[in-house]
């Protein structure tokens, strides 16, 4: 039996495809992850949830036949995989599967996880949750609930970041504060990160990895497939077991009473997030600027208009002292931000139609300044 926090000083390790696609692909991942003697738990997904129809669902019962073949070969492997209901739980277990993983798009559906758990009922299986695919730490907390009320003794969350309407740099938005905050609130359930989900890259995997680490996360499930861009599901973000391994190993572990605490951690991830998101607004904006320069010139109008620029100020300057800024601090930020959008929209106008204009734009002075 697997035990979902039984190793100290080191984190759990769960690894394998995102899909279960051949026989060979599973029993090479199986040979190298096993023959490591580093990884906890084999991952395979045998149905696959897509997006639009038409892709590749997963093998099914077939994948399920390899797991049980593998099995003989490596005794001490363990394999864990997706269930999304009470069928999957049954044939599962009938081919011996150790543990199961409920995906993000179950965990989020209150009705798909009353009948999960009443296949679950008493089961001695471990079982992994991974977060909804919204940003609701309620409706995460209900899906663990329910399933410690249905009696499964082992029970784990998985983060996998966060589908939102801008996700920044990452294909699941980690909204760390949230898997912090399901910590602090069931601080008895191991917290298990999954960075192949949240990057949707791998090149953001190892970073993403040591995050999870820096915010003493108790565990990593990572997608590793022997050869990753042939991969027939998520192939841009799996590893080859090599490469898994060896950022494994690099890998700053903090368990000593020195580690930057892991609230601090928090807040720079937060500040990170932030400024991403100032930055990424900054670039809209000048964005807007550009065409509004188009629409001046098409009409005839002067770039600076002292009367705008004063309303634009003024009511900057209501909302910030709404927000409790130092208005002095924001009327600064603001002439920067005009007068760089007024840079902007010169440059605009005077780039390739130049000689067109002239000056023509002479109802305002000065006609640059902020
Ligand atoms: C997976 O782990 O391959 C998967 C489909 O995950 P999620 O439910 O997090 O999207
Ligand atoms: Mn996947």
């Amino acid at each position: 039996m697997i035990k979902l926090l039984h190793k100290q000083h080191t984190p759990l390790l769960i690894a394998g495809p995102c899909s279960a696609e051949t026989f060979e692909q599973l029993h090479a991942v199986t040979a190298a992850l096993t023959e490591s003697g580093r990884v906890d738990l084999i991952r395979l997904g045998v149905w696959k949830p897509r997006t639009h129809p038409g892709g590749f669902e997963g093998m099914g019962e077939e994948a399920l036949r390899w797991v049980a073949q593998l099995r003989r070969e490596y005794p001490a492997a363990r394999f864990c995989c997706e269930v999304a209901c009470p069928a999957h739980v049954e044939m599962a277990q009938r081919y011996g599967i150790d543990a199961f993983w409920i995906g993000s798009r179950t965990a989020g559906n209150p009705f798909s996880m009353s009948e999960l758990c009443a296949a679950l009922q008493g089961s001695e299986y471990p079982v992994l949750i991974k977060n909804p695919m919204t940003p609701d730490v309620q409706l995460w907390m209900g899906a663990l609930e329910r399933v410690s009320s249905a009696g499964v003794k082992h029970i784990a969350a998985v983060h996998r970041g966060f589908s939102l309407f801008n996700n920044g740099n990452y294909r699941n938005n980690p909204l760390w504060e949230i898997p912090m905050e399901l910590k602090r609130l069931m601080p008895n359930i191991p917290l298990i990160c999954d960075p192949s989900h949240i990057g949707g890259n791998r090149h953001k995997v190892l970073p993403l990895m040591q995050t999870a680490m820096d915010l003493h996360f108790d565990g990593l499930m990572v997608e590793v497939h022997p050869c990753p861009s042939k991969a027939l599901t998520d192939s841009c973000q799996q590893l080859t077991p090599q490469d898994f391994l060896h950022y494994i190993d690099r890998l700053t572990l903090h368990y000593d009473n020195n580690a930057t605490p892991a609230e601090l951690t928090l807040l720079r991830k937060q500040l990170d997030n932030l400024d991403e998101q100032l930055l990424a607004t900054l670039s809209q904006r000048m964005e807007v600027s550009r065409q509004i320069a188009h629409i001046k010139q098409n009409n005839n109008l002067a770039i600076y208009q002292p009367q705008r620029w004063k309303q634009v100020l003024s009511s900057r300057l209501i909302i910030a002292r709404k927000l409790g800024l130092d208005e002095v601090f924001v009327k600064r930020l603001y002439e920067k931000i005009h007068a760089e959008s007024v840079r902007i929209q010169e440059a605009q106008m005077n780039a390739p139609q130049e000689a067109q204009h002239g000056d023509s734009n002479t109802d305002d002075t000065p006609q640059h300044k902020a």
